[in-house]
């Protein structure tokens, strides 16, 4: 497995691999490595014979409050892991290497930021869409795979290689959970044993709205007030949103007729938690 950091050698081996006609799968991460980014990368295997994972943990997405000095690190781990899923090379870039003395280009959507995690992380979709554009060409791909864990972002990035003709094929891969249900992160290590069960709150609230539209129960804002009171019985949860809305528009809507998304943000002591499902309509 090669260990690059530079954007030069990064560059010169993906020429390498195009000139070989070797279809490049590429999954960027923020690294700590769990099951999750473990089923992309073994979806990047399935769908490329070059694979390619990046780890940066990358500054621009991160607000001045929010936990960029803290979030965990363990790039031996991870290297281990990436090793054992075979991954071709890891991209490991210092943050001077992508934002340089001087740096002053962003990219940034008009609308889908507008909405769910956008709303209170106003730099997040543009780091994340500047990062990605960055990545797209150091690793020159031909398949890039995302988690549908962060359905907003998934959302952006397909918007993003339509709108600027990336020729890099998206794919999206499903929530990889616990046993227990909550949906895997690397900020869960931030979790102490008695935050679980306000933790499993998320997934909870999810499969109940699944339930009440089964029963027909269809209202968004009656589903939102159950939702309300589910985590009200933990203390220290704040909700950010609860949103049931228009899985590519990422619009709110009214009712559950068609398949919708619904997306869920809490802080649960600082420690930021997202989930999301597509409730099936009937329509
Ligand atoms: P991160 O390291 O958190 O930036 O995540 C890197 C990639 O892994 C993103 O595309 C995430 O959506 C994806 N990911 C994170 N957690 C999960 C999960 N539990 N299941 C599937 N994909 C995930």
């Amino acid at each position: 497995m090669e260990i690059l950091h530079t954007v030069a050698e990064m560059q010169t081996r993906a020429d390498k691999m195009r000139t070989a006609g070797k279809t490049t799968a590429f999954v960027p991460t923020m690294g700590y490595l769990h099951e999750g980014h473990l089923s992309l990368l073994r979806i990047g295997k399935n769908n490329g014979d070059d694979l390619v994972l990046s780890i940066f943990v990358n500054p621009a997405q991160f607000g001045p409050n929010e936990d960029l000095a803290s979030y965990p690190r363990s790039l031996e781990t991870d290297l281990k892991l990436a090793e054992q899923e075979g991954v071709d090379a890891v991209f490991i870039p210092t943050d001077k290497a992508l934002y340089q003395e001087g740096y002053q280009t962003y990219v940034q959507l008009d609308k889908l930021p507008g909405h769910l995690c956008g709303l209170s992380r106003p730099v997040f979709f543009k780091g994340i869409a500047t990062v990605v554009t960055q990545l797209f060409n150091i690793v020159k791909p031909r398949v890039a795979v995302f988690g549908e864990k962060d359905f907003q972002q998934l959302a952006i990035i397909r918007q993003l290689v339509t709108d600027l003709k990336f020729d890099i094929s998206i794919l999206g891969g499903p929530i990889v959970r616990e046993i227990d249900g909550l949906a895997m992160s690397s900020r869960n290590a931030y979790l102490k044993p008695e935050m679980r069960p306000a933790a499993l709150s998320l997934s909870q609230a999810l499969t109940m709205a699944q339930e009440m539209v089964h029963e027909g129960i269809c209202a968004t804002d009656v589903i939102v007030e159950k939702t309300k009171r589910h985590f009200a019985q933990h203390s220290s949860i704040e909700v950010d949103y609860i949103s049931i809305c228009d899985p590519s528009t990422l619009d709110g809507v009214a009712a559950v007729e068609q398949d919708s998304l619904m997306a869920l943000a809490v802080n649960l002591d600082k420690i930021r938690l997202i989930d999301n499902r597509i409730l099936k309509g009937k329509k």
